[in-house]
């Protein structure tokens, strides 16, 4: 078990971490990033990327293994751990590994995004990326003029039907009640587009399909009501079921919203506790794209800067 002391911790190998390193590298901060348990962030979970600026198509994995190199290139340590647990109202702050080692630090980036939630059926993980996605904005363009499913009754869900609903021939959005949490204006939309057909009172109970042949072809539905299934063809499923943040070993250490996304302050990294810093998906509600969290980890890079360079006297 080892203690060490670095001026800059970056917590998370995402598009955001690894922007971050990018920026205080290059500002000679000796940036020092821990790569979580996903080395790569959910990117590396997708196939293609088509709307990564200046990449017309890439996979994921290479995007962030691009990333990764370009923040080594510039002298960003990276450490294989993962944070458990964290003290921040101590100077320096304290980062407690799995591995037991114990990083002190001056200024914290936390960029250890945000976890879409599966539904945790048979076949699931198989067949994401071959018909199951989280993400509309990063998949719907491979399902024009296909038949889709989204799962969920909340605006999520209604923005990734409507969306989908200019690129499919048809949606269907399967809710497991028969109200829509979604607000009044999304419903109003949802239901006066001809695409998009809601069916009430339902839960998928199966995949159909194989990873290696045609992937999902199929959906088993459950009525909640009665407990009579069905099967629906469809070309693609999209969940939309909620996020949850990882900002566990940050419980009760700094600000976080009702649904434990780190609270910052409007337009900026900035949480509440002095010196640390959020970016990406683990402070983002509504808008989680690679390039958006990218953003972010660039303005928590450059306000760390300027935070570590207020401590240092001269
Ligand atoms: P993440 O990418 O989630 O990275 C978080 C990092 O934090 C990971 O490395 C993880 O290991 C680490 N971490 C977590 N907990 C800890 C811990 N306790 N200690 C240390 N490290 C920790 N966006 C697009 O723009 N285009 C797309 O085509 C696209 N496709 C997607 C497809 C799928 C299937 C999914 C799930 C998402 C997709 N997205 C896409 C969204 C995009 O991946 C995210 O918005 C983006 O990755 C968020 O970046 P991030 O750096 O904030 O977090
Ligand atoms: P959410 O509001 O928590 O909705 C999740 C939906 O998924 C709910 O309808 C829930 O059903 C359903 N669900 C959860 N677990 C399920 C399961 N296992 N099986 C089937 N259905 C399941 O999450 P969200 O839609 O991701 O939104 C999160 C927050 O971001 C909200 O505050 C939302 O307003 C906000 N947001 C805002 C916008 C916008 O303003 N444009 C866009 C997206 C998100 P029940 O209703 O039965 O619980």
């Amino acid at each position: 078990m080892a203690q060490v002391h670095v001026p800059l911790l970056i917590l998370g190998s995402g598009p955001a971490g690894y922007t971050a390193a990018i920026y205080a590298a290059r500002a000679s901060l000796s940036p020092v990033l821990v790569t979580g348990m996903q080395q790569g962030g959910q990117l590396t979970q997708t196939s293609e990327i088509e709307n990564y600026p200046g990449f017309e198509k890439i996979t994921g994995y290479e995007l962030v293994e691009k990333m990764r190199l370009q923040a080594e290139s510039f002298g960003t340590k990276i450490i294989v751990d993962t944070v458990v647990s964290s003290d921040l109202s101590k100077r320096p702050m304290e980062i407690t590994m799995e591995t037991g080692d114990v990083y002190t630090c001056n200024a914290l980036i936390i960029a250890t995004g945000a976890s879409a939630r599966w539904l945790s059926l048979p076949n699931e993980d198989n067949l994401i990326g071959c018909g199951i996605s989280a993400c509309a904005t990063c998949d719907g363009f491979f399902y024009r003029d296909k038949k889709v499913a989204v799962v969920g009754g909340g605006n999520a869900a209604a923005e990734e039907a409507l969306y989908l609903a200019n690129l499919a021939a048809e949606v269907i959005l399967i809710h497991r009640r028969d109200k829509l949490r979604a607000e009044k204006i999304m419903q109003e939309r949802l239901f006066s587009n001809p695409k998009i057909k809601i069916i009430w009172n339902s839960v998928v109970e199966r995949y159909v399909g194989d990873k290696e042949k045609e992937g999902l072809t199929d959906i088993v539905l459950k009525d909640t009501t009665t407990g009579v299934q069905s099967q629906v063809a469809v070309d693609g499923v999209f969940l939309a079921i909620g996020h949850t943040p990882n900002t566990a070993p940050f419980e009760g250490q700094l600000e976080m919203d009702e649904f434990d996304f780190i609270v910052t302050q409007p337009g900026t990294p900035l949480t509440s506790v002095d010196g640390v810093f959020a970016a990406g998906d683990v402070q983002e509600r509504v808008c989680k794209q690679a390039v958006t969290a990218a953003a972010s980890g660039c303005r928590a890079a450059l306000e760390a800067e300027k935070y570590l360079g207020q401590l240092t006297p001269g």
